[in-house]
């Protein structure tokens, strides 16, 4: 046997050889990423510079605590690290240090959100967020009722450890029903109201939400993971002047690594210690520096006039691709949209979100089945949600995302067929996908046309499999 110090030097072999399956399967995803048409709202590309930070030694580091007050020593260079991403932060939304504080270290959006509830709530207090079929997030509280066992469930961790009670949008127009959120606030009396969702493709009326807040002793707190990239270029109001708390992901329109934030007002509440503690030690252990690296290198850019671009071409784009859809007959929920994201409901078409988003997967189009107004389920949505930020960071302006739409539509028309011939079951319909001749012929031309464009984060001549059709079969 060799002895311990004859054995090879692992430390620096690189990943191709260190371990060829996993660095195989990364080159398969990269190809998928650069010849597939990502339309997931919650996604995006990031840069090589943040991916730089993601792969640095910073991810070596324990720096339990808070910067200046750590639990390890050898923090001195993180510390400048975590305090450098706070003071970009507080900058990104033109925040007042004095006024606001902000924690950086929630490892994504869902423990941020459940770190506020830890610190701000007791337990069992009551919660109002917009309900999920609506478009709100499970972390903002969601209960399903089976008939069938006769059983209520609480699905999310905020309903099973507080009591929540959902608001909803206008099944006629889509828009938030305030007047019913006013109503049920009134009853319910809840500790806080959470405005922000996953798939609300409209600005939030936060003056209302203060409103009905501060009617019923509530704090308010403003989820804004999806449009924290447009809140931050002034491209959606800012629920800043209004809110309590502001918590946010850093991964969707603002483009960053996944992480999370939280923003607190300072005053004699007490928010700051609060919210810190149940960060940390309460939540979570050791901070991902490298993360937080990356949030910060991200937020450096979100201050340039290039980003505020970026951002107005988001909403140019959403907006191009729903008139697109509507000019072909298509029904959009809520008649357009303001932000980065199209729902489009398929219930006319007679064809559930959940089919259609394969239909989209067997030729290269990434998007998700998702509730529509007028939805009563989660489990069988009746459209899809469709983003605009992942492709605009790969330069696609408002005729490219027309270009979509028409793929989109043929894919549509496509599906209809199939269906006809399968019948009503997935299972059936999802082997038809895999042979029909229509669906090959236009995965070809979305390959084409998505490796046309740039893509960053990684060099495209380095990938391994750079055929635009994908990797051969066998791998
Ligand atoms: N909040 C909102 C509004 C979201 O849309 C999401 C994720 O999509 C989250 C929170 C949770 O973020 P994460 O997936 O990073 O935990």
């Amino acid at each position: 046997m060799t002895s311990f110090k004859d054995m090879e030097f692992t430390g620096l072999v690189p990943l191709k050889d260190h371990d060829p399956e996993m660095f195989d399967l990364i080159e398969q995803e990269k190809s998928r990423q650069w010849r597939s048409l990502e339309l997931i709202a919650s996604e995006n590309f990031t840069s090589k510079a943040v991916m730089e930070c993601l792969g640095s030694p910073l991810t070596n580091k324990y720096s339990e605590g808070l910067p200046h007050a750590r639990y390890y020593g050898g923090n001195e260079v993180i510390d400048q690290v975590e305090e450098l991403c706070q003071k970009r932060a507080l900058a990104a939304y033109g925040l007042d240090p004095e006024k606001w504080g902000v924690n950086v270290q929630p490892y994504s959006g869902s423990p941020a959100n459940f770190a506020v509830y830890t610190a701000l709530l007791r337990p069992h207090d009551r919660i109002m967020g917009l309900d999920l079929p609506s478009g709100g997030h499970l972390t903002h509280g969601f209960y399903t009722y089976s008939k069938k066992e006769g059983t209520r469930k609480a699905v999310s961790a905020t309903s099973v450890y507080f009591e929540s009670l959902p608001y909803r949008v206008n099944p006629e127009t889509g828009y938030i029903d305030y007047e019913q959120l006013d109503r049920d606030a009134g009853l319910f009396k809840p500790a806080l109201i959470i405005a922000g969702g996953s798939a609300y493709p409209r600005d939030w009326d936060y003056a209302k939400f203060r409103e009905i807040a501060d009617a019923n002793g509530a704090l308010l707190m403003m989820d804004m993971a999806h449009i924290s990239g447009l809140v931050a270029t002034g491209e959606q109001k800012s629920p800043f002047e209004y809110c309590d708390v502001v918590t946010t992901t850093t991964h969707k329109s603002l483009r960053g690594p996944r992480a999370g934030m939280i923003f607190f007002r300072k005053d004699e509440r007490g928010f700051e210690n609060r919210i810190n503690q149940a960060v940390f030690p309460a939540l979570q252990g050791g901070p991902h520096e490298h993360q937080i690296a990356a949030v910060a290198t991200q937020l450096k850019e979100v201050a340039t006039p290039e980003f505020k671009v970026y951002s107005q071409q988001v909403k140019k784009n959403a907006k191009a691709l729903a008139d697109k859809l509507a000019s072909l007959g298509y029904t959009i929920a809520s008649g357009g949209t303001e932000n980065h994201l199209v729902l489009w409901d398929l219930k006319p078409q007679n064809i559930t979100g959940s089919k259609y988003e394969k239909a989209c997967d067997a030729v290269c189009i990434t998007l998700n089945k998702n509730c529509v107004p007028g939805d009563r389920s989660a489990v069988t949505p009746g459209g899809v949600r469709i983003g605009a930020p992942a492709l605009t960071t790969r330069k696609m302006v408002e005729s490219d995302f027309e270009q979509i739409a028409e793929f989109l539509h043929e894919v549509l028309q496509a599906a209809l067929k199939i269906q006809e011939k399968s019948g009503p079951k997935i299972k059936d319909f999802a082997a038809a996908l895999e042979t029909d001749p229509e669906l090959q012929s236009i995965k070809e031309r979305v390959n084409k046309f998505a490796t046309s464009f740039p893509m960053p984060g990684f060099d495209v001549e380095t990938m391994k499999y750079q055929d635009p059709n994908g990797p051969p079969a066998s791998s």
